[in-house]
């Protein structure tokens, strides 16, 4: 199952045995252009003026950019050693749309796992986490559909999910607190029921931030 089935599973949509599926989000360019120029429009803006002509289409390739995920296959190799210590994969840069306000949040990830009957390839925990973020998101769930994603595909003894992320529409606006970070974390099976294992994960993931 591609990353992108499971996000066909989730949408309720048969995934008609896809590979690396060419389902996206409908987006309807042209529409998104009126609705921009619109926008501005409604801002007080001069839409006409030359430095404002190509900034509805601008702004519908921004959107379209970010609001599009790349599927991609998880490549899993057997774990022949029997490696049983955590993997840890820390600060894995992401960014994705925060769905109240349109505006970006920013930072990192820390994901770690402890293997099963199976490893996966380290830089598909940070495509996993580009994946989710193409979407119109709020920090928590993107948090828990890493980590749902990892249980599903990995079937590890436990996984981890700490995300760091610093949203503009807290530091930009409102409460205007830069640089302020919210961490959301989703902890699952002996990450979270084991206190020894959680605390280390705990302990590899927070340090990070810090002293990379
Ligand atoms: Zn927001």
């Amino acid at each position: 199952m591609t990353v992108n089935d499971h996000r066909l599973a989730e949408l309720g949509l048969a995934a008609n045995g896809r590979v690396n599926g060419s389902h996206q989000r409908r987006i309807d360019r042209g529409a998104v252009e009126r609705a921009a120029a619109d926008l501005l429009r409604a801002l007080g803006a001069d839409v006409e003026a030359g430095a404002l002509e190509e900034t509805p289409r601008r702004v519908t390739d921004a959107y379209a950019e970010l609001l599009t995920p790349q599927p991609f296959r998880a490549t899993t190799f057997p774990n022949d050693d029997g490696y049983d210590e955590l993997i840890v994969a820390r600060s894995i840069p992401f960014h994705s749309l925060c769905m109240h306000h349109l505006l970006p949040f920013h930072g990192v990830a820390h994901i770690g796992y402890l293997p099963g009957e199976r490893i996966i390839g380290l830089s598909k925990l940070g495509r996993v986490v580009e994946y989710y973020s193409r979407e119109l998101q709020i920090q928590e769930r993107l948090t828990t559909q890493v980590a749902g994603w990892l249980q599903r595909e990995l079937e590890p003894k436990g996984v981890g999910v700490v995300l760091e992320a610093e949203h503009l529409c807290m530091s930009l606006r409102g409460v205007q607190k830069l640089g302020a970070k919210t961490v959301t974390s989703a902890l699952r099976g002996a990450v979270r029921d084991n206190a020894r294992t959680r605390q280390e994960f705990l302990a590899l993931a927070t340090r990070t931030s810090h002293d990379q």
